[in-house]
């Protein structure tokens, strides 16, 4: 697998947490939070009824990453107002854009702003990512044509930790020790870095959360500490 992690900078592999295929049963003795909400991924996003609405757009742009040669949109879901760009050699309709980020909960449309202030290129579809299925931070939202919802969901976790970071540093130590004290792993991608648990608990908590009230207190039972500041940081990072 292969991870870009350069300053500012969380890349996603194409990594078995995402995959639709059962995952591994863990080790003895570890449970893995993902492993146990699995059945809920199916329908991830599916009851969501808000569409995108294009506003303006295409305008050619060159794109952040490279310079390459795109086209951007105005968007708007819900109150959330954003960019979505699109490589030119990405062979990809903007409705298969629209169809992934309107099953994204709308606590976490908040990222797709962020990554659209200024001359961000917003959310961006790229025709490779040299072997990443995506990339987030506070300053963009570059993804593949196969990175769904789930890919969307972790990512958002980094663009909003960064942006809750600038405000409180303590943000990532916090977490840490959250991992520590909860002592439950949320996947195997998210035990190698700290950063990392952090996207992979945003996932795990969209998925929780678009599936209902019940499941989202199952969550915040099995993973206390990080539930708490996984919320810190949706409500801090709000405006
Ligand atoms: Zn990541």
């Amino acid at each position: 697998m292969k991870i870009l992690v350069l300053f500012f900078t969380f890349a996603l592999s194409l990594n078995p947490a995402f995959s639709q295929s059962p995952p591994a049963a863990p080790a003895a003795g570890k449970t893995q939070l993902i492993a146990h909400f699995h059945a809920l991924r199916r329908n991830f996003g599916n009851a969501n009824t808000a569409k995108v609405e294009m506003l303006s757009g295409p305008e050619a742009v060159k794109m952040l990453r490279g310079q390459s040669p795109g086209k951007a949109w105005q968007a708007r879901l819900g109150g959330s107002k954003f960019k979505i760009t699109i490589e030119d050699k990405l062979d990809m309709k903007l409705e298969e854009a629209f169809e992934r980020l309107q099953r994204l909960p709308a606590e976490y449309r908040r990222a797709l702003e962020v990554v659209s202030e200024d001359k961000k290129d917003g959310v961006a579809f790229y025709a490779d990512l040299d072997g990443a299925a995506a990339h987030g931070s506070q300053n963009y939202l570059n993804l593949v044509k196969g990175a769904g919802v789930e890919v969307i969901s972790h990512e958002a976790g980094h663009v909003l930790e960064q942006r809750a970071t600038r405000a409180d540093p303590t943000v990532l130590e916090r977490w840490n020790k959250a991992r520590t004290e909860d002592g439950v792993s949320i996947s195997a991608y998210g035990d190698r870095v700290n950063h990392e648990d952090l996207a992979e608990f945003a996932m795990l908590y969209a998925i929780c959360l678009d599936a209902g009230k019940e499941r989202l207190a199952e969550a915040k039972e099995k993973s206390p500490r990080r539930f708490a500041i996984w919320q810190e940081i949706l409500t801090k990072t709000k405006s």
